[in-house]
């Protein structure tokens, strides 16, 4: 940490130097300070979407959510304890940008079974698409040190994402859970101004202009390959341009919430509670990402171990009292595993089956809002 004055207002401050931009606290003036020569450069296309929530806002958000995903939503309350509700301003680099791709490729012919890859069976294909983005890269040099910020790109399209980047305004209008249709995000960002943030931490600008343009023309390259080889059995040619409109700096707030499951009846004694997130949308209050407390396959092991533990107490009973009983015990055993085991399969399946219908409602209004259409395939 260094003092230094603010080519601004001219108040002293201290500053972290490793920062590639430097925010005055006093009049919320972003400038960039060129170590060698002490010249301090204004920054002016710095934004911030205001933080409308605050912690108990986000606890009965994430509350919202689980029950909206509990078979009993009225268990909620009892099963599940928010731990922990932070929430913070992180900075984006949000690049304007339109690609355009197009591609040759061959296509398995329609209505014919294609016992071996003959030259009869495929047709040569051509197509192009054209999509435009506000592609949102993270300004923190560590892209893992907040919970969920790694992977928030959800395509519709089923391909799978490598890149942390993600379209800005398809991402944070995802997950609300109320209707209420107000500005986007985006519409709704001031120049920056340390306010703004509502008493949540503003982090510090680490990554560079350049690497922030960089990294999005490198991550849209590679979506629009993946959405080119959708199109073709056999993808031969590809090109994509990338024509960038700007870039600028946006502090967007994010609320991190962390809770514990505790289930109640039998499963309370063998299932070690466990920590799991959510991420919510500051702004909109969208989830923009969350995971879920008890998956099938945890299921499955805990109904594992229940039968372990009372097959092993059930030969011990045998071998103490009469070897008769073994027999029946072991018997006995096998068709209480068998039923519990079904039971909870079919519990499960109907969680995932809800989720899975959750997850699709929300794609479907992203693609309403986004009004992204998939490629087009030119015949
Ligand atoms: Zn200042």
């Amino acid at each position: 940490m260094y003092e230094l004055q603010c080519p601004a207002c001219n108040k002293p401050s201290h500053y972290n130097f490793s920062d590639y931009l430097l925010l005055c606290p006093f009049c919320s003036t972003t400038f960039r300070l060129n170590q060698e020569d002490g010249h301090k450069e204004i920054y002016g296309d710095h934004y911030i979407i205001p933080n409308t929530i605050d912690g108990a806002t986000g606890k009965e958000l994430a509350l919202e959510w689980l029950r909206r995903l509990h078979h009993k939503p009225g268990a909620v309350e009892q099963e599940f304890f928010v731990t922990d509700v932070k929430g913070f301003s992180i900075p984006l680099w949000i690049v304007s940008l339109e690609g355009h791709t197009s591609w040759k490729g061959l296509v398995k012919k329609q209505n014919r079974q294609v016992i071996r890859n003959s030259s009869s069976d495929y047709l040569m294909e051509t197509g192009q698409f054209r999509r435009t983005y506000r592609w949102a890269i993270n300004a923190r040099n560590n892209i893992c040190e907040t919970w969920g910020l790694t992977r928030l790109h959800e395509p519709p399209e089923p391909i799978h994402v490598e890149w942390d980047g993600f379209p800005f305004d398809s991402t944070f209008t995802r997950g609300r859970l109320s209707d209420e249709e107000g500005r986007t995000a985006y519409e709704a960002r001031n120049y920056f101004e340390f306010k703004y943030s509502n008493g949540t931490p503003i982090l510090g600008v680490q990554v560079n202009e350049e690497e922030g343009l960089r990294r999005a023309k490198n991550q849209i390259e590679l979506y629009h390959y993946k959405l080119a080889c959708l199109n073709a059995d056999y993808l031969i040619d590809y090109r994509t341009e990338l024509e960038v409109a700007g870039i600028q700096l946006t502090h967007v707030p994010v609320w991190k919430v962390t809770y514990m499951y505790r289930p109640t009846g039998l499963l309370r004694h063998v299932q070690k509670p466990r920590e799991r997130h959510l991420l919510i949308d500051g702004y909109g209050k969208g989830v923009l990402s969350g995971e879920l407390a008890l998956v099938y396959h945890d299921k499955v092991m805990i109904n594992a171990y229940v039968s372990a533990a009372a097959s092993l107490f059930f030969l011990l009973l045998g071998a103490m009292w009469h070897s008769a009983f073994l027999l029946i015990a072991l018997f006995c055993m096998g068709i209480a595993a068998l039923s519990i085991f079904t039971s909870v399969k079919k519990r499960a399946e109907k969680e995932e089956e809800e989720l899975r219908k959750l997850s699709a409602s929300h794609s479907i209004d992203r693609d309403k809002k986004a009004g992204t259409k998939a490629p087009a395939r030119a015949s």
